[in-house]
């Protein structure tokens, strides 16, 4: 038996409860409750303590859209267009690089970012998903892993039905797995034809999996589907029987009145990505609206190359200021449902909400400590508050995952952190390379025309 005694507990469920002189007691990988300290250190005399009384206790952030390995391109090409962005630099670096040893190296270097921000949970979207769950189990973290659907070949398969076999046999062989879940993946409505959005449906309702999925990152998408569809991307899927509470929608930046009372209805999961979709002036997604019908959203950091970090809590902070500032309205989204969104309301979109995302016994212990004993969170007038609009990732002090440590006193204690900033510096290397000769063959290229 463990007691982890920390000065401010937030269990997230009941919501809007912080406890002070209790401690969280932890059996295995399991919480077993919260109970005043002293009551526990009478039960459990022989129990192991943490004591943490400068800090908050919470449950660890669920990152619920991201890239991993695209860690990797961070700060590889900024300050561009969306479609620019992604045709003339980031697919082109994929195409020559990605594989097993890129996905590892990119994985492995997003884990540590995340477990050294409170991450203890992330839903992924990449290629080469078995390399992303080793690097996960290696690690010890936690992971819904998306089965990449893509309508193109890529170096993981080659066509939609290999795509599917091999997903289906990395689900099989690691189902079993607790540490690790499974999405169906498709990239977006413009990248899957209407045959293979039907398939998607069917898998989905056949093995329950979530459906994780870009929707309406830009108006350009909406402005594509009529022209090759004559349909709305969101008629697509309606058609395709991909509205339900399966389908977490990531960005939805381009949403009309309807739409949103069709999400609620249908118990459609929005992941808001707020640091991406500015950053690339996608648009913004209309959470004040979302949340007032009744959406469940969850918040994501996006992939880091498009951020440019995993911070979670700097979304959150993001997301509540900029649902104030949009909507003129400083009473809109409140400090403790933005850790609902960066908590609870994950795991709810991932199917995981009776497992993780809040403190409560018989959930898996997967906690994040915050240090709040810094100038930057004193003095500590409202617990709540303080943590989202005052306090940064640098006080994340101790992490776990199903009750084992993963980060104590500020330290990785199943990643080598030097190794991965070796793999970083060798990447570095390797792209710049890429990146020289994609402009040579520019340059060649021009002077030929
Ligand atoms: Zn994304």
């Amino acid at each position: 038996m463990k007691l982890i005694h920390a000065g401010h507990i937030i269990p997230v469920r009941p919501a809007n409860v912080v406890w002070s002189d209790h401690c969280v007691v932890v059996d295995k990988d399991l919480v077993k409750g919260i109970i005043p300290f002293a009551e526990a250190v009478e039960t459990w005399p022989e129990a192991e303590i943490t004591e943490l009384p400068d800090h908050v206790l919470i449950p660890g952030l669920i990152n619920t859209h991201t890239h991993s390995p695209m860690t990797l391109l961070r700060g590889y090409a900024d300050d561009l267009d969306l479609h620019v962005w992604l045709k003339d630099h980031i697919w082109p670096a994929e195409k020559k690089f990605v594989g097993p040893e890129f996905v590892a190296d990119g994985t492995r270097l997003a884990v540590a970012e995340m477990i050294r921000s409170g991450v203890t949970c992330f839903n992924d979207m990449y290629f080469f998903p078995e390399t992303t769950i080793d690097v996960c189990l290696d690690a010890g973290m936690r992971a819904s892993v998306g089965i990449p659907i893509i309508d193109m070949e890529t170096a993981w398969a080659s066509d939609i039905n290999s795509y599917v076999e091999k997903g289906l046999r990395l689900y099989d062989r690691m189902k079993a797995e607790p540490l690790i879940s499974f999405t169906l993946s498709p990239h977006a409505p413009y990248t899957v034809s209407d045959e293979i959005l039907n398939r998607i449906s069917v898998l989905s309702a056949e093995h329950n999996f979530p459906v994780h999925m870009h929707v309406l990152e830009t108006e350009w998408e909406i402005k594509q589907s009529q022209q090759q569809h004559n349909l709305h991307p969101l008629t697509r899927l309606e058609h395709a029987g991909l509205l339900d509470s399966r389908l977490l929608a990531v960005h939805m930046t381009q949403l009309s009145a309807d739409d949103i009372v069709k999400l609620a209805s249908a118990g459609v999961h929005v992941v808001h990505c707020p640091q991406s979709n500015l950053k690339l002036a996608s648009g913004i997604c209309p959470l004040t609206a979302l949340v007032e019908a009744g959406v469940n959203v969850a918040l994501g950091t996006d992939g880091a190359a498009s951020n440019n970090d995993l911070d979670l809590l700097a979304e959150g902070q993001t997301a509540a200021l900029l649902a104030k500032g949009i909507s003129g309205d400083a009473e809109a989204v409140n400090a403790f449902e933005v850790i609902e969104m960066m908590t609870i309301n994950g795991a709810r979109a991932l199917g995981l909400d009776d497992r993780v995302g809040s403190i409560e016994a018989g959930k898996q212990a997967d906690l994040c400590a915050l240090n709040m004993r810094s100038p930057e969170t004193q003095p500590l007038h409202h617990v709540i508050s303080q943590l989202v609009y005052a306090a940064s990732t640098r006080q994340v002090s101790d992490v776990w995952v199903a009750g084992k440590q993963l980060l104590e006193g500020g330290e990785l204690t199943t990643i080598d952190l030097d190794a991965v900033m070796e793999s970083a510096r060798k990447w570095h290397s390797r792209l710049a390379w890429l990146e020289r000769q994609l402009v040579s063959e520019g340059k060649e290229q021009q002077s030929e025309s």
